[in-house]
C-alpha cells in the first residue's frame, strides 16, 4: 500500500487506501476566542437532525469545556495517552500516527478505544465546575484557572479512521465535496468505527443497530448553504466552506486566507493523522504547552497573529456569521469587505467600521425621558 501525503505533520504516513482528495473539501474554521459555550448551535443540530428513537444521547455537534470536559467523557485525554508521548521537529512530526505502529508499519486497525455506555450519558456534566466534588461524590481535578469551549463536529477527514475502520465499507468520502457519511443499508452495525475515530464523532444507533454521524448538514451545502451549527452560532465564531491543499491555496478564499495564508486556523489533534478538516483559531489566554500538544506547533505564531491582525485580517474577522450562504470568494474595499457564494454573486457587505449611533438624551419623539444614574 503507498503510502499517503499528511500536509498536517508534513510528511507522507501509513493509511489503509490510496491518496485520493476530492474535487473539493468541505471544511469551516471556528474562533475559539468568540465562543460564549450557549449551546445554540448544538440544539440546532438536534432540532434538525437527531431527534428520533434511538438518537437520545447523540451530540453530532457539541460544545465541551476544557481542560478536562469531553463528549464522551475524556475522550481526548484517552486516545492521547494510548498514543503515548510523541514528537514534533519543529513543523514536521516524527511522532507515530494512529495509523501506525511503533515500527512505523500499517497498523491492522487504527489505534483507538470504545467508550463505555456512561462516559456517552452526561455532556457537560460539572464541565464549569474548577475543584471540588460534584454531585455523585467524584473529586474533581484542580488545575491551573484557564478555561475555554471547545466546538466540535464531524471533521470529514481527509484520511477518515472511521472509514478505515470499517468492515462493510460502508463509510465513504463523497468525491465531490469530501463529505463523510455511513451507508445506512451497508452498516451492520460492528461499531468499529465508534472505537477508530479518535475524535468519536461516529454514535450508534440503538434502535436501528446502525452507526450515525454529523452530515455536515449536506442538503444544505448542495445548495451554497451553509449547515444549521453555523447558521445558528450566537457568537459568530464559525465560518464554512472549501479547504484547499497548501499547494492549491487560494489568497481570495477566505477559509484558504486563514489556514494558509495567514496561518491562524490550526486543526484539532493534528498528530492523529487523520487530516482534519475544521481548524481552530486558538484561544489568546491558554497556557501554551496545553494549545501545543492540541493544535500543533503552529498555535503559538497563530496566537500573535489573531491578537495582532493588520486591517485585510481583520476584515475577514468580519465575515463570520453574516450570511447563510457559503462564501467563496472574498474582495477587500477602502472601508468595507464583500463575500461571494459559488454563483460569483455578492451575498455580503460588512462595514470595517462598525457605525456609532450617539442616542439623544431626550427622545422626543417617543415622550421619554432617560437619565443616567450617577
Ligand atoms: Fe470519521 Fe471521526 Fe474523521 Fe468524522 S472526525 S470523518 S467520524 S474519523
Ligand atoms: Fe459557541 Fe456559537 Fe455554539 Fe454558542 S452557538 S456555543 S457561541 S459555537
Amino acid at each position: 500500500m503507498p503510502k499517503v501525503n499528511n500536509w498536517h505533520l508534513k510528511r507522507q504516513m501509513q493509511y489503509p487506501h490510496e491518496d485520493t482528495r476530492p474535487g473539493r473539501q468541505f471544511g469551516a474554521v471556528f474562533d475559539i476566542n468568540r465562543c460564549i459555550g450557549c449551546q445554540t448551535c448544538t440544539m440546532a443540530c438536534r432540532s434538525t437532525w437527531t431527534f428520533n428513537d434511538g438518537q437520545e444521547y447523540m451530540w453530532w455537534n457539541n460544545v465541551e469545556t476544557k481542560p478536562f470536559g469531553g463528549f464522551p467523557q475524556q475522550w481526548d485525554v484517552k486516545i492521547t495517552t494510548k498514543l503515548g508521548q510523541q514528537k514534533w521537529a519543529g513543523d514536521k512530526y516524527e511522532g507515530k500516527t494512529i495509523f501506525e505502529t511503533p515500527d512505523g508499519e500499517l497498523r491492522e486497525e487504527p489505534l483507538g478505544f470504545a467508550p463505555k455506555k456512561e462516559e456517552w450519558r452526561f455532556p457537560n456534566i460539572y464541565e464549569d465546575t474548577a475543584s471540588g466534588t460534584c454531585g455523585s461524590g467524584v473529586s474533581l481535578p484542580v488545575h491551573e484557572n484557564f478555561f475555554f469551549y471547545l466546538q466540535r463536529i464531524c471533521n470529514h477527514c481527509t484520511y477518515p479512521a472511521c472509514l478505515a475502520a470499517c468492515p462493510r465499507k460502508a463509510i465513504y468520502k463523497r468525491p465531490e465535496d469530501g463529505i463523510v457519511l455511513v451507508d445506512q443499508k451497508r452498516c451492520r452495525g460492528y461499531q468499529e468505527c465508534v472505537a477508530a475515530c479518535p475524535y468519536k464523532k461516529t454514535m450508534f444507533n440503538t434502535v436501528t443497530t446502525r452507526t450515525e454521524k454529523c452530515i455536515a448538514c449536506y442538503p444544505r451545502v448542495e445548495e451554497g448553504e451553509i449547515p444549521r451549527c453555523m447558521a445558528a452560532c450566537v457568537g459568530s465564531i464559525r465560518l464554512s466552506g472549501w479547504v484547499s491543499p497548501p499547494d492549491e491555496a487560494k489568497a481570495d478564499n477566505p477559509l484558504d486566507y486563514l489556514i494558509h495564508i495567514r496561518k491562524i486556523a490550526l486543526p484539532l489533534y493534528p498528530q492523529f493523522g487523520t487530516e482534519p478538516n475544521v481548524y481552530y483559531i486558538p484561544p489568546r489566554w491558554v497556557k501554551r504547552p496545553f494549545l501545543l500538544q492540541m493544535f500543533g506547533p503552529g498555535a503559538p505564531e497563530a496566537i500573535e497573529t489573531r491578537t495582532n491582525p493588520d486591517k485585510e485580517l481583520k476584515a475577514v474577522l468580519k465575515l463570520f456569521g453574516t450570511t447563510k450562504r457559503t462564501i467563496e470568494r472574498f474582495e477587500l474595499k477602502a472601508d468595507h469587505i464583500e463575500g461571494f457564494d459559488g454563483d460569483g454573486k455578492q451575498v455580503i457587505s460588512v462595514p470595517l467600521k462598525e457605525p456609532f449611533y450617539e442616542r439623544p438624551f431626550h427622545d422626543v419623539a417617543n415622550s421619554a425621558y432617560r437619565f443616567n444614574e450617577p
